[in-house]
């Protein structure tokens, strides 16, 4: 049955997985057994979801609905592990949550006042980055920002080689990690139980070790401004609260040994190759309208055309399917359109339980960005029965 419902598409994604050698029934059990998605919240299944994780004949783990599920019901919110603008994208969106703001070219434009201000260029980021609101300021200067603006403009050759690559997103992503490992808002290991690439031992992509150098050398520039910081009184926010001078200091110093342990000893080159693997088989370009109606857009899933089992973002070129009205309906084509032109989107993003979700060229399930903003609205497509398999189209 299901091999019928998956048809020909899926041995294009079946090909393409085995291009790839990811390990998926390996990673599968690893994932439902042991202790990778232990403790990650993003592969926590919330109380009373109606769906569980479990094996699947081809595919090595699947998500599947664990009572019928009527056609549009929700069936999961998943904030991203990680998400990250797209390059083009960084004066439209908020640097953290990818919600569409007011462009500053916009805003110029229509007051009508003086030459149209050119977009920040990425290297201005992180000073000129932008966010929806003070809330997701304040929460992303928690999650990785502070750590990010610590390291300033060591990051620029990374961003650099991203913009001279034709907009390469995943080292951003990795990096915007790596400040959320530091920031103690991820685990380093949270990514580990989505589906990996294998490479022979001893072999990774020259470029990715490149990258990765480039990643480490702004890390160890944050780490020693930060000292610096410690050292002259005013802190980074790391350290401990409003005790006296040397316990601060003193919670201060553990706070940098502990983060140099990180840099060091977790966010190492084997660290950055496998993250930036499971990149490419599992991340989603994000795709946000560039109006979202009544605060609730149409964002597709935008991870893959048809045949990318686990295409991640190389394979997308899908707009919204499902929105209400005909203007939202509009306005999702055109972001689609526009997004398949430029090869880009609002950014990507990387999920724990919907990467778990295999592909459909008669998908049950809707992705989409419902709520103008990373996290992932999945709905039912149709009505499904108990013990489906819960499939995507990426
Ligand atoms: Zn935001």
């Amino acid at each position: 049955m299901a091999a019928a419902r998956r048809g020909a598409c899926v041995s294009i994604a079946r090909a393409r997985r085995l291009f790839f050698s990811c390990a998926v029934a390996r990673s599968t059990e690893r994932a439902a057994s042991e202790d990778d998605a232990r403790g990650s919240p993003s592969f926590a299944i919330p109380d009373g979801a109606p769906f569980f994780l479990g094996k699947t004949d081809a595919s090595g783990r699947g998500l599947f609905a664990s009572r019928a599920i009527a056609r549009g019901e929700l069936i999961l919110r998943a904030p991203p592990l990680v998400a990250h603008p797209a390059l083009d994208a960084i004066a439209d969106v908020c640097y953290a949550c990818l919600r569409r703001i007011p462009s500053a070219t916009a805003q110029t434009r229509d007051d009508g006042s003086g030459p149209k201000k050119p977009a920040p260029v990425a290297a201005e980021v992180p000073d000129g980055a932008r966010f929806c609101g003070e809330r997701c300021a304040t929460d992303a200067s928690a999650r990785f920002h502070a750590w990010e603006r610590s390291v300033g403009d060591a990051l620029a050759p990374l961003r650099r080689r991203c913009e001279d690559h034709g907009g390469l997103k995943f080292p951003l992503l990795a990096a915007r990690l790596a400040f959320a490992v530091l920031s103690s808002s991820v685990a380093a290991r949270d990514a580990d139980a989505l589906c990996r690439v294998n490479f022979p031992p001893g072999v990774a992509p020259e470029d990715w070790l490149e990258e990765h150098a480039m990643l480490k050398v702004a890390l160890s520039r944050g780490l020693a401004i930060r000292r610096l910081a410690d050292a002259r009184g005013g802190g980074t926010g790391g350290g401990g609260g409003g005790g006296g001078g040397d316990a601060q200091l003193a919670a201060a110093a553990s706070d940098r040994e502990r983060e140099a342990r990180v840099v060091d000893g977790a966010l190492t080159p084997e660290w950055y190759v496998g993250v930036v693997g499971r990149m490419h088989l599992n991340a989603f370009r994000v795709e946000i309208p560039a109006i979202v109606d009544g605060g609730r857009g149409g964002g597709g899933a935008g991870a893959g055309g048809c045949g990318h089992e686990h295409g991640g973002e190389r394979g997308g070129e899908r707009g919204g399917e499902r929105v209400s009205s005909s203007s939202a309906f509009r306005d999702a084509m055109e972001a689609a359109l526009s997004s398949v032109a430029s090869g880009r989107g609002t950014g990507s993003a990387l999920y724990g339980l919907p990467s778990m979700l295999n592909h459909s060229c008669d998908p049950s399930v809707d992705a989409a960005w419902t709520y103008g903003d990373a996290t992932l609205v999945l709905t039912a497509r149709r009505d499904v029965a108990a013990g489906e398999e819960l499939r995507i189209s990426r």
